[in-house]
């Protein structure tokens, strides 16, 4: 099996950190900049019969009136067409007007939706991983749940799998 997966998410929920891990190398540019990546970069991970192609995307920014945010806008956008599958990266503990954009997109996209809650080293009491995540799963009622750790690699492995399930 093979197919592109697409990694969105707002500005620094850690979405080049997590492709970063899943391939073992630095490729994406990571920074508390947000704006660090400015193009959608392809990472290709083979595992066994099954190769991810993936798409890391600039963050959706909401201030459409600079030239470069649009641009960045229009390749986060293109990056969720033609995708078997969207990795929807937020952050634990922080839910912004931007993420409610991404997520906005995210409702009409058609193949699977897998929410990767990242981050979750943040805070200490791992059962109520964010505030807004029952309301979250009810917004992408067929999106499976992942709290993952891209800067410690935690559950990355249980990511990956549900990618190569759903390819
Ligand atoms: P992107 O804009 O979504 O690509 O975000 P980046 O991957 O550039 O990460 C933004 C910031 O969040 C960086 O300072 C990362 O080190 C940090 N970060 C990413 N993942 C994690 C994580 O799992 N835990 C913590 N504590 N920080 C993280
Ligand atoms: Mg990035």
């Amino acid at each position: 099996r093979c197919g592109y997966v697409a990694i969105v998410g707002r500005p620094n929920v850690g979405k080049s950190t997590l492709l970063n891990h899943i391939l073992g190398q630095k490729l994406a540019i990571t920074s508390r900049k947000p704006q660090t990546t400015r193009h959608n970069m392809l990472g290709i991970k083979t595992e066994g019969d099954v190769q991810a192609i993936y798409v890391d995307t600039p963050g959706l920014h909401k201030n459409n009136e600079k030239a470069i945010n649009r641009y960045m806008n229009k390749n986060a956008a293109s990056a969720l067409k033609d995708v078997d599958v969207v990795i929807f990266v937020v952050d634990r503990t922080r839910w912004t007007d931007e993420d409610q954009m991404v997520l906005e997109r995210i409702q009409y996209v058609q193949g699977p939706v897998i929410l990767a809650v990242n981050k979750t080293d943040r805070l200490d009491d791992k059962a109520d991983l964010m505030p807004h995540l029952k309301w979250l799963a009810e917004q992408l009622p067929s999106a499976e749940i992942v709290p993952v750790s891209a800067q410690h690699g935690h559950n990355l492995d249980a990511l990956e799998k549900l990618v190569g399930e759903r390819l």
